[in-house]
């Protein structure tokens, strides 16, 4: 159909980059990114006329998504000249537009391209020696000045490589060493270094990349303070545990899973270091809560659970109850103790979500006014509850009673 509809305006159309890329690593695939030899949006609102899609259209960049009714997503951009920051190391020879989309990105193996018009379905477009990249697993940029173009694609090469599990190539490892001994980053915006770093660690092992970001001095243009010891990889290790157990037994809970690799990352920082670090990744007040505040809490709290294990589950909640998961597994991560750890997973998994049975009328009827004695009563029958100690409506309002 979608073939179809390019054909309808007379304009080539081509499946590009990721999805060409992961198709070939006969890996899922997820949304589509099409080029089109002409009007992209006039192309998008086409194709979702015919196939009852909604479309959104960005008439500045030549860009629209197509929303499909089974919820995939299909982006639309032109291959137009007029849309391009034109390269630094354009070569002065003529490229077709789709040759020069390809020329714009930030490794070969992004660089394939698959036309879709119906008389060229399925023929596979490679200028740049991407299935041979493909093939040696390897990351390469398509030329020298890549970074000098873009030094945020220093941290892309570290998570493609990771990802797959591919090598960085020779000669683009010595572009990343260069890149880093210039300083191509002072002038990048924190914004796309964060943006970058947080693609990075919310990948399923971010840890080996985390490694090669440091093996490159990149820790360096995060914070010039920035430095792991020897105990940064145990506890990166062990935050990858923690995250695995969680995702095992909730694991349609959303949370920020940069955000624990990242405490670990930043942990031996002062605070002035640390709201410097917030500062230039432009974090937003709740990542600057969890990762400032939350966290020196977080570690307090830690080693109050460590010196004196709680002895009953109301003073193992009332320790931890204002506790978001993202704090509650990097504790998991630091702590030193098995016990701590058993205590935080019966904290996180049974105690967390436990709810009293008696409501503010049944306070009423014993004669009970809102206000402060209402919340202490509150919060008794709670305790009692966490620790056994009622089970039922009945015995919760017998307790209030006492
Ligand atoms: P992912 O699976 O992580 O989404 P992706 O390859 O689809 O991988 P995107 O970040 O969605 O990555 O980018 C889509 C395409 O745009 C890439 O395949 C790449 O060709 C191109 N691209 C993205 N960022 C850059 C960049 N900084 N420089 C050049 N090309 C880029």
């Amino acid at each position: 159909k979608i073939g179809a509809a390019g054909d309808k305006l007379g304009i080539n159309l081509f499946v590009v980059g990721g999805f060409v890329r992961d198709l070939l690593l006969y890996r899922k695939v997820d949304d589509m990114d099409i080029v089109v030899e002409g009007d992209g949006i006039s192309f998008a609102k086409s194709f979702a006329l015919m196939c009852k899609g909604r479309c959104n259209s960005h008439k500045k960049f030549g860009t629209a998504v197509v929303v499909l009714p089974d919820g995939f997503k299909v982006d639309v951009a032109s291959a137009r000249r007029e849309y391009y920051k034109f390269p630094a190391a354009l070569p002065t020879v003529e490229m077709s537009s789709i040759k020069l989309d390809m020329f714009r990105r930030d490794f070969t193996i992004n660089t394939m391209a698959i036309q879709l018009n119906q008389e060229k379905f399925g023929t596979l477009i490679d200028f740049f020696g991407a299935q041979r990249d493909l093939k040696d697993k390897t990351i390469r940029t398509i030329h020298n000045l890549s970074f000098v173009e873009d030094p945020t694609r220093v941290f892309r090469a570290i998570k493609f490589a990771n990802r797959f599990d591919f090598t960085i190539g020779k000669l683009t490892s010595n572009l990343i060493q260069n890149a880093v001994r210039v300083d191509f980053f002072k002038n990048l915006s924190g914004l796309r270094v964060f943006s970058e770093l947080r693609q990075i660690l919310e990948e399923d092992d971010p840890i080996p990349a985390i490694k090669t970001l440091e093996t490159y001095g990149l820790e360096r243009v995060i914070h010039p303070y920035l430095a792991f010891d020897n105990q940064t990889v145990v506890l990166l290790e062990e935050v990858k545990k923690a995250l695995a157990w969680h995702d095992l037994l909730f694991l349609d809970t959303p949370y920020l899973r940069w955000s624990i690799y990242f405490m670990v990352m930043i942990r031996l920082c002062s605070p002035k270091i640390v709201q410097e670090i917030a500062d230039r990744l432009k974090f937003s007040p709740t990542h600057q809560r969890i990762i400032l505040n939350d966290r020196i809490k977080a570690e307090q709290r830690l080693e109050i659970l460590e010196a004196n294990p709680p002895k009953s589950n109301s003073r193992l909640h009332s320790i931890l109850k204002t506790f978001r998961t993202e704090l509650i597994l990097y504790m998991m991560a630091c702590a030193k103790k098995d016990e701590t750890r058993k205590a935080l997973s019966l904290f996180y998994t049974k105690l967390r979500d436990i709810k009293v049975l008696i409501r503010g009328e049944h306070l009423i009827t014993l004669g009970v006014r809102p206000g402060p004695e209402f919340k202490r009563i509150m919060s008794s029958v709670l305790k009692a509850r966490l620790d056994h100690q009622v089970a039922t409506l009945e015995n919760e309002i017998d307790f209030a009673k006492g």
